[in-house]
């Protein structure tokens, strides 16, 4: 089951700055705006490409998306070891 989070309180929307790269970013529209803050859609349109963890704006991203049952798509961090480990 892919899971989504967003930790609100580092998003540059919580401080009056109206970005919304996470949204733009995603290639499946997943992502949507609601009372300013970033939603996230239906689970099974979800690619879980991780391109709105890359264009947070924010330092290690305020974005997390992962895949709980596959322990291969686990939180960003993860993802790039275990990606890094298969070279
Ligand atoms: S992982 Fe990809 S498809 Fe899923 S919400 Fe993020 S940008 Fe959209
Ligand atoms: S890109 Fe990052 S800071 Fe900008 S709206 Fe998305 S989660 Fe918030």
């Amino acid at each position: 089951m892919i899971q989504w989070e967003l930790d609100f309180e580092r998003c540059l929307r919580s401080k009056g700055i109206d970005c919304r790269n996470c949204v733009w970013s995603c290639p499946t529209n997943v992502l949507g705006i609601k009372a300013n803050k970033v939603t996230f859609g239906k689970e099974e349109d979800c690619i879980l490409c991780t391109s709105c963890v890359g264009n947070c704006l924010v330092d290690d991203s305020v974005v997390k998306v992962w895949d709980d049952e596959n322990p291969l798509l686990t939180k960003p961090p993860s993802i790039l070891k275990k990606l890094a480990e298969f070279k």
